[in-house]
């Protein structure tokens, strides 16, 4: 089989597939090729997923607090329905994007895409082959593991496994405090697992804000969560080596981390590890979740052989085109580098399909919003102070503690803040932080008045409905301005006029 496109892209997660169907929307003839199944990483085994488990710790949460207002429930966690739910959840998910690329007109190949010449790719197994015009490389990225801490496909599991289990650990070893890490520990120990978190540096969530990063690990202490902060694994053994099956353990088999079958010898269920850290101390655990961070997926593209050069960590390197050192090609999502993001992917290959549609020349950078699930949720988006005064930007700050809102009371949730950033100078607004209950919603409203340049006096002045959290960012722009109305006296703010 030949067949002859305008738009070839490789990977059908969120990078690839919006690439596909904006450039079909634009006229194009285009082929998703994909090996797996669309949706990707995000979709079928990370953030979708991870949100239907983390909004079952949420509701389970709630459900222990409610007593406060003078609710009594009493609840048992399913999970074996949970995970079918997520299942449920995800495919519903998937058969949409599906939908959506029939009806569009996308063609949907199935298999595992190679260059052969740097407008063909050849399709594995079977031998099709792909010619395009212009081709998009949206391959992602996987877990890694470590040296000590080999992925073993029975214990030691990446996040792509855990949502295989069959029940709940009884106790876990997280190996790194980062977003998959602080997110995993939310869900599993709300949900009754013993929690271990080892995070190498001086803090969970290192590089986000310590005031921001404060309350999680609070909440983290609270469930019971065993933060061994600035340490990590030097010895992992297994004790209690069982021959049976995994399903005994826990697991069925299912997908592991690329190049891992999925759950295959496995161990029975008085089988563990320990742990020993660098501080001399131990960790005895069911499962360890190794979460180090992800590596791209260009090793497997033939992208040497057209001449595609890639940075030394196997990033594809892009201009401002999001076009590769090969003209035609172009790479968009994880396979660029940081910041790992499905909106950030979705964003790159929206935009390079006008690229490649002739309707924009390059790549336009827009404020991306950060955000990590976990209880509070926090969220970011633009610059923090710190990292305005290391740009040489002076920058004012309004700070508001969600508290002093009617509506963070009446849903029981009091705790966090808001935080906007403005341009001194300007007054335009530069960046958010925020913490507390529904921090990722609040954050799309910041990221839309960094992105439009709105001034500290617009979003003061504006009219947010009551009662509401939203009320919070009016309320930290009066205080930036120097006029706090509901935020207390002491609340940071810079007085401007
Ligand atoms: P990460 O980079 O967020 O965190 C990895 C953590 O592991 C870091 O804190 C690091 O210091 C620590 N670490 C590294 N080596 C270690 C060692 N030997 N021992 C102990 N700790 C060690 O990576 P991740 O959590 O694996 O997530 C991968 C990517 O997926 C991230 O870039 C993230 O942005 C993305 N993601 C995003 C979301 C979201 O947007 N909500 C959710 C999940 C994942």
């Amino acid at each position: 089989m030949e067949k002859d496109y305008d738009v070839a892209v490789i990977g059908g997660g969120p990078a690839g597939y919006v690439c596909a169907l904006r450039s079909a929307q634009l006229g194009k003839r285009v082929a998703l090729i994909e090996k797996d199944q669309v949706g990707g990483t995000c979709l079928n085994r990370g953030c979708v997923p991870m949100k239907a488990f983390l909004s079952v710790a949420k509701t389970m949460r709630d459900a222990r607090r409610a007593s406060r207002s003078g609710l009594d429930i009493q609840f048992s966690l399913n999970f074996d329905k949970l995970v079918s739910w997520t299942r449920y959840v995800v495919e519903r998910s998937r058969r949409g994007i599906e939908s959506l690329l029939r009806s569009r007109g996308v063609e949907l190949v199935k298999g595992e895409a190679r260059f052969s010449s740097p407008g063909t790719l050849e399709i594995l197994p079977g031998g099709g082959t792909v010619r395009a015009g212009s081709l998009v490389i949206a391959t992602g990225s996987r877990p890694y593991d470590l040296p000590d801490v080999r992925f073993d496909s029975e214990g030691v599991i990446s996040s792509d496994d855990i949502f295989s289990l069959r029940s709940l650990p009884k106790s876990i070893c997280i190996v790194g405090g980062g977003v998959i890490g602080v997110e995993m520990a939310t869900a599993l120990a709300e949900m009754g697992s013993k929690v271990t978190v080892v995070e190498i540096m001086d803090q969970l969530l290192p590089g986000w804000c310590p005031d921001v990063v404060k309350p999680v690990c609070d909440s983290l202490g609270k469930l019971g969560v065993d933060m061994r902060i600035g340490r990590r694994i030097v010895k992992l053994e297994r004790v209690g080596v069982g021959g049976e099956n995994v399903a005994e353990k826990g697991m069925e088999m299912g997908r592991g981390s690329e190049g891992k079958s999925g759950c295959g010898s496995g161990t029975n269920d008085s089988s563990g590890y320990v742990a020993t850290l660098s501080d001399g101390s131990l960790v005895e655990s069911d499962y360890v979740l190794v979460a180090v961070g992800r590596m791209p997926n260009t090793d497997r593209l033939g992208l040497e052989a057209v001449g595609v050069e890639l940075d030394r960590k196997g990033f594809v390197k892009v201009n401002g085109r999001l076009e590769t050192s090969v003209p035609g090609i172009y790479a968009a999502g994880d396979v660029v580098g940081v910041p790992y993001l499905a909106h950030r992917a979705s964003d790159h290959g929206y935009q390079i399909a006008e690229i490649i549609a002739g309707r924009r020349e390059k790549f336009e950078q827009l404020p991306v919003p950060s955000v990590v699930y976990s209880d509070p949720e926090i969220a970011v988006v633009g610059v923090d102070e710190a990292e305005a005064a290391k740009r040489g930007v002076g920058a004012v700050a309004g700070t508001f503690q969600l508290a002093a809102l009617a509506r963070a009371m009446t849903i029981n949730r009091p705790e966090g803040f808001v935080r906007v950033v403005a341009e001194k100078s300007s007054r335009k607004i530069i960046g958010a932080q925020v913490v507390g209950a529904n921090a990722s919603e609040l954050v799309g409203a910041c990221a839309l008045a960094v992105q439009s340049g709105m001034r500290l006096e617009e979003l003061a002045s504006s009219v947010m409905p009551h009662p509401t959290l939203v009320e919070a960012l009016m309320e930290c722009a009066k205080t930036a301005l120097g006029e706090p109305l509901h935020g207390s006296a002491g609340e940071r703010g810079t007085v401007m006029r």
